[in-house]
C-alpha cells in the first residue's frame, strides 16, 4: 500500500518566516516591531504603503502625479503585459510613489520606490516623479526626502530610462540652487543608475541596516576580476566604511533621525511649518 502525502497545508496567516534568519515569527509582532526580525534584526523590505505608515505622521500623506503611466514606448516584448500585472496585483501605477506628507508636523515632498513593482526599476515614469518630487520641494520651500529601492534602470525602456538619470541629476541640482535640502535613504537594494545617479549626490545620505548598496552586483564584479571581494562587499555597511555614506540607522530610529535632519537643514525655510 503507498503511502498517503499529507495534503499540503494552507500558510497560517498569523504566523510570517524572517527572510534572514528564517526563525517563524508572530505576524503581529513583526509588523509592531516595523517589519524588523526582533530575533535577527533583518530589516524586510517595504511596500510604498508601509513606508509612509512607518515615516510620516498618520492620515499626512498625500499621493500627487497619478495621471502618469508608461505608454512602452519601444514596443519591448512582454512590457506591456508585465506593467499592467504589476499594476494589478500592486495597486500602484509605477515602481515610484511621489507626493507630499509630514513628519512631526514638518511638511516634507517625498518619492518611494517600491521594490515589488518590477524591482523598483527606474524608467521614464519613475525619473519623472522623482524629479517632480524635487521641484515640488523648491516650489512649496519644503525640504525633500527620497526612499531609494531599486535594481536600477528599466531595460524595458532602453536609452529612455538612462536618460532619468540625467533628469533626476539636473533636478537635485534645482534643489541646491534653491537651498533645499535633499535627503536619500538607500533601503534595500539600492543599485546601478538609481546610485550612479539621483541617489549618491544627496546633501545627506542615510541606509537602512545591511542594505545592498552598489553598481554592479557581486557575481558580475567578480567575473570582472576583482579578486578580493569582503564578505560584507555592497552592503550599507561596508559603503559607510568607504565614506559613501553619512549614516546606518535603524527603522525603528528612521522618523526621528528625519525630522531632526529636516528641522536643522530646514530651519530657514517657509514651506516646513
Ligand atoms: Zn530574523
Amino acid at each position: 500500500m503507498l503511502a498517503r502525502k499529507s495534503a499540503p497545508q494552507a500558510p497560517n496567516p498569523n504566523f510570517v518566516q524572517c527572510k534572514g534568519c528564517k526563525k517563524t515569527l508572530f505576524l503581529a509582532d513583526f509588523e509592531a516591531n516595523l517589519w524588523v526580525c526582533p530575533n535577527c534584526g533583518h530589516h524586510h523590505r517595504l511596500t510604498w504603503q508601509q513606508r509612509v505608515e512607518v515615516t510620516f505622521d498618520i492620515g499626512s500623506f498625500e499621493q500627487l502625479d497619478l495621471d502618469l503611466y508608461s505608454g512602452d514606448p519601444l514596443e519591448f516584448p512582454e512590457y506591456e503585459e508585465k506593467y499592467a500585472q504589476a499594476q494589478a496585483k500592486l495597486d500602484q501605477k509605477d515602481s515610484v510613489v511621489s507626493g507630499l506628507g509630514r513628519i512631526d508636523n514638518k511638511l516634507i515632498s517625498t518619492a518611494i520606490a517600491d521594490f515589488h513593482f518590477m524591482g523598483g526599476s527606474m524608467g521614464s515614469v519613475a525619473g519623472e516623479k522623482i524629479a517632480r518630487a524635487m521641484e515640488r520641494g523648491v516650489e512649496k520651500n519644503c525640504p525633500v526626502v527620497i526612499f531609494c529601492a531599486s535594481g536600477g534602470a528599466r531595460m524595458q525602456e532602453g536609452l529612455l530610462s538612462l536618460m532619468q538619470m540625467a533628469k533626476t541629476t539636473a533636478a537635485v541640482d534645482a534643489c541646491r540652487r534653491n537651498g533645499i535640502p535633499y535627503i536619500a535613504v538607500f533601503t534595500d537594494p539600492t543599485m546601478a543608475g538609481v546610485l550612479a545617479s539621483y541617489a549618491s549626490i544627496a546633501d545627506v545620505i542615510i541606509a537602512e541596516p545591511k542594505a545592498l548598496v552598489g553598481f554592479a552586483g557581486a557575481r558580475v564584479s567578480a567575473q570582472a576580476g576583482v579578486s578580493k571581494i569582503p564578505g560584507d562587499f555592497q552592503t550599507a555597511e561596508f559603503v559607510f566604511r568607504s565614506g559613501m555614506l553619512d549614516r546606518i540607522v535603524e527603522r525603528s530610529e528612521m522618523k526621528s533621525t528625519l525630522s531632526q535632519l529636516c528641522g536643522l537643514l530646514g530651519a530657514h525655510l517657509k514651506g516646513i511649518n
